[in-house]
């Protein structure tokens, strides 16, 4: 797994860890978010989870994860351990990250891309009501972590790395589409407060 760089081994992540646990959420009723912690020394994967807002509407992906991390007999210090949320960390998350002592997170989708692709507005709303802060307008890299975008590391690959990457950052799009979807039917049913 070493060999493994930290864009490829993260989409791995996502396609076999995440998103098998998110089909399941999301035939619960609930919503598309994940979130995994992995090793830096080896990536190996420390924990993996997704969103359980029918529980309790504060166990968004990362913060479940982080809860369920926690609950753990024995675990790593978080300076030696790397976030991954498949979509921007809502101000909650980003929140709990920090307080958790990560230096790092990474994401797969965008905040904009939560808003438009996938008819979940709440995380810029937020940041906008609450904050008065624009898209991207918090700090990306600041005294606490630094944040990088899954997309932005693929395009530093070489091919065929890179193309190879690009396939499966597709496939990772197409499989979120029709869990969306999925969501998007169903939600009218739930009592999550902010669906
Ligand atoms: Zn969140």
């Amino acid at each position: 797994m070493t060999n493994s760089t930290i864009a490829a081994r993260l989409l791995d992540v996502i396609e076999h860890d995440i998103l098998p646990l998110t089909a399941r959420g999301v035939s619960l009723g609930n919503k598309v978010f994940g979130a995994a912690i992995l090793r830096k020394s080896d990536l190996s994967l420390v924990i993996a989870e997704t969103n359980n807002e029918l529980e309790n509407p504060l166990w968004h992906g990362e913060v479940h994860a982080l809860k369920r991390f926690y609950e753990l007999g024995e675990k790593p210090n978080t300076k030696e351990l790397i976030f991954l949320s498949t979509h921007e960390p809502c101000t909650m998350c980003m929140s709990a990250i920090t307080w958790a002592g990560f230096d790092n997170f990474y994401s797969f989708f965008s905040h904009e891309d939560s808003r438009d692709a996938f008819a979940i507005p709440h995380d810029l709303k937020i940041l906008k009501e609450v904050f008065g802060l624009e898209p991207g307008g918090y700090r990306r890299n600041n005294a606490f972590w630094n944040s990088f975008f899954i997309a932005d590391l693929v395009e530093s690959e070489d091919d065929p790395l890179k193309s190879k990457l690009k396939a499966q950052t597709a496939r990772i799009k197409a499989a979120y589409d029709d869990l969306s979807s999925n969501y998007q039917s169903s939600k009218s049913g739930n009592d999550i407060p902010l669906n």
